[in-house]
């Protein structure tokens, strides 16, 4: 059989990997790199940098690649049968990187390499490279011995199980669901989302409009639907999704969280850690659980005030304008939209009119291209959908890196937006330089028969949140494999650079180059833009506040020992402490809270906030030099893109800036200054 999987192309023949490659290419890449590792911790093999990549380095890497591969489509294209040979291959995978993170004999030989006179002539990259190694066999349980090591290993495996098993509980229950509501239903519903739920309703020989918990169809009942009934139906099902009030008991993620906590606690206790959370700061730009508990409840009690007043001005208004006077959850986004059109006069629909995809990618490639110097044009790949394109960045002739889109909703593909790593920069033992290659992955509405896709601007912001994610990757200059692009670089400071494109999104001069109305060719006026601007920090108290909540909720489930047993009553606890306005009894959104639970951001979650507050520092630069100075875009370019994880985070920051990071700019652009 002629496997896709161990092709060696520089990219992954996508469109003709099949479920049944799975198993056979696992399997001889799994030997090989079993081989490669015996080699490598053989005396054949000196302790040398050079040495250890050409053997062990490649094959893992090309084991790394091709398995990235099946990851990426069990999660963008999944089908029964792919989930099935995903799932049957996954604990040897898991298993093999698992020993591979405690290898005694592998430990060794960094260790001597470290050890070794040459080591201090290594290039920094290098040293920081191999410092990175030795930390993450610490923490990967390579001090440990005997019954604590098989422990630890037996840990790992069956949390990558769980964590498997809970994301597919979101996407199974997320896909489930559906309910067919009237035309009288649907009323207040924008007509596009009207028509296809109408479509999609149709499709299957049913009656009615078909509805959804994917965003695209959730988030437009919610904000416009005026019938009270069928969003409260809607907002339930959507925060019941895989619990034990969900409609299918057998996606309930409840077991699933106590086990990977009380999992994860016992993890921590063999490393030495006091819990979880202390051992996952070791690998982040904060120091302490107890100092990111300090940032949030500091920023909590900044934003507070702003939270009571935007929720006493949304409840004031409902009362009086909706007819609302018990303002509920399911309410929130329907009047908040309503409260928004009546002050700012404008409605993201109205403005969704402005950003075609076409336009939205001409005016964000434009950007990229002038202030980092390159240029960016669509080249032909294999791919695993239709709608999915591919591109490459070259600057003066060169390759710089390439990266695949795929931009729409559509069944058997997780929700959310997402960059992942294809290939990374490698300068390769045999003298080759291999170039970065990213998947860029979003969940829009899809471009209809006769018009292009059209995007929210949180849609363009998302985009280009994404693209920042992208650019780490693959801008980097950096040529070892552990600390090129986003490799290596603190989790908390992970988001620097995609909040940091956000910013681009609000500057007038960017956003004439990103619209042209879907019939009129128009360019947003600036009277809208200026509306839109005014509503930026729309509610900025209260979104605060929900990001705070779940911040706090997941430091403290980690940080406390034995949470497993009381998840529900520390979340209350949290809601309690930072939410003003409650949450109801029934809510479990920690059920869907994928991040924590599937997506490695357990103890992490604050990050999101911690880079906020450097990339709006960061920012306030472009601010002061100009959005385009190409000056200001390569001083960033070299000091944080290029870089990667060759250095502390605090470290670039700190050669960009010229300084330390304070919060002022992240309250200033918020509005709560
Ligand atoms: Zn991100």
């Amino acid at each position: 059989m002629n496997n896709p999987l161990l092709s060696t192309a520089a990219l992954p023949a996508f469109a003709s990997i099949k479920p049944e490659h799975i198993a056979p290419a696992i399997e001889q890449l799994l030997s090989e790199s079993r081989a490669a590792l015996a080699l490598a911790t053989s005396d054949a093999t000196t302790a040398d940098y050079d040495a250890l990549s050409a053997s062990l380095g490649v094959a893992t890497e090309r084991f790394g690649a091709s398995w990235g591969a099946v990851s990426h489509l069990n999660a963008v294209a999944n089908t029964p049968e792919l989930r099935e040979a995903y799932n049957a291959a996954l604990p040897a995978v898991t298993e093999f990187f698992t020993e591979l993170g405690a290898d005694e004999a592998l430990y060794a030989k960094y260790k001597a390499i470290a050890a070794a006179p040459g080591a201090a002539s290594l290039s920094a990259p290098r040293q920081q490279a191999l410092k990175l190694w030795l930390r993450d066999f610490v923490l990967s349980g390579a001090e440990l011995q005997g019954e604590a090591k098989a422990r630890f290993a037996a840990i790992q495996e069956r949390s990558a199980e769980l964590g498997q098993q809970f994301s597919e509980h979101v996407l199974d229950a997320t896909d489930g669901y559906a309910y067919y509501a009237s035309t009288e239903e649907m009323a207040g519903v924008p007509a596009d989302a009207i028509s296809a739920a109408l479509e999609a309703a149709k499709a299957e020989g049913k009656e009615g409009h078909k509805l959804t918990l994917h965003f695209p169809c959730y988030l437009p009942v919610m904000q416009y639907a005026s019938k009270r009934d069928l969003r409260a139906r809607l907002y339930r099902a959507y925060v019941t999704r895989a619990s034990e009030l969900g409609d299918k008991p057998e996606l309930d993620n409840s077991a699933i969280i106590e086990e990977l906590l009380r999992l994860r606690h016992e993890e921590a206790a063999l490393l030495g850690f006091a819990n979880f959370a202390e051992a996952a700061m070791v690998a982040k730009m904060a120091d302490s659980p107890t100092q990111v508990l300090d940032f949030l409840r500091d920023l909590s009690s900044r934003a507070r005030p702003f939270a009571e007043k935007d929720l006493a001005e949304l409840r004031e208004f409902a009362a009086k304008e909706l007819d609302l006077s018990d303002l509920q959850p399911w309410d929130t986004a329907y009047a908040s939209e309503k409260l928004k059109e009546a002050r700012y006069a404008f409605s993201d629909q109205e403005v969704r009119q402005y950003f075609t995809v076409p336009r939205v990618l001409a005016g964000l490639f434009d950007i990229i291209e002038r202030l980092f110097n390159v240029k960016i044009s669509e080249q032909p790949a294999e791919v695993w959908h239709e709608s999915v394109k591919f591109y490459q960045l070259v600057r003066d002739g060169a390759l710089v890196g390439q990266f695949y889109l795929d931009l729409y909703a559509r069944n058997g593909k997780r929700p959310g937006a997402w960059m992942d790593e294809v290939r990374s920069r490698w300068a390769r033992p045999d003298g080759a330089q291999q170039t970065p290659v990213a998947q860029l992955v979003c969940n829009f509405s899809s471009p209809t028969a006769d018009k292009p896709a059209l995007l929210s601007h949180d849609d363009v912001t998302t985009l280009f949140h994404e693209f920042g994610h992208g650019l780490h990757h693959l801008l980097t200059q950096v040529d070892e494999l552990g600390v090129s692009g986003i490799s290596g670089v603190e989790w908390d400071a992970v988001e620097l650079p995609s909040q940091f494109m956000e910013n681009f999104c609000w500057e007038w001069e960017v956003i004439q180059k990103l619209t042209s109305h879907v019939d009129t060719d128009e360019a947003l006026p600036r009277e809208l833009f200026d509306k839109m601007t005014a509503a930026k920090n729309f509610q900025s108290g209260l979104q605060t506040l929900r990001q705070i909540e779940f911040s706090v909720f997941d430091m403290r489930l980690h940080a406390e020992t034995g949470s497993e047993a009381a998840v529900q009553a520390l979340l209350d606890q949290v809601r309690a402490e930072v939410a003003v306005m409650a949450a109801p009894a029934f809510n479990r959104s920690q059920h869907s809270f994928s991040h924590i639970f599937a997506g490695g951001y357990s103890a992490g979650y604050y990050s999101y906030k911690w880079a906020e507050l450097l990339s709006a520092d960061a920012w306030s630069a472009f601010e002061v030099e100009g959005v385009f100075n190409a000056a200001c875009g390569q001083r960033y370019l070299q000091n944080v893109l290029e870089v990667g994880g060759s250095r502390p985070a605090m470290e670039s920051f700190k050669a960009f800036r010229g300084r330390e990071p304070n919060i002022d700019a992240l309250l200033r652009h918020q509005g709560m200054a």
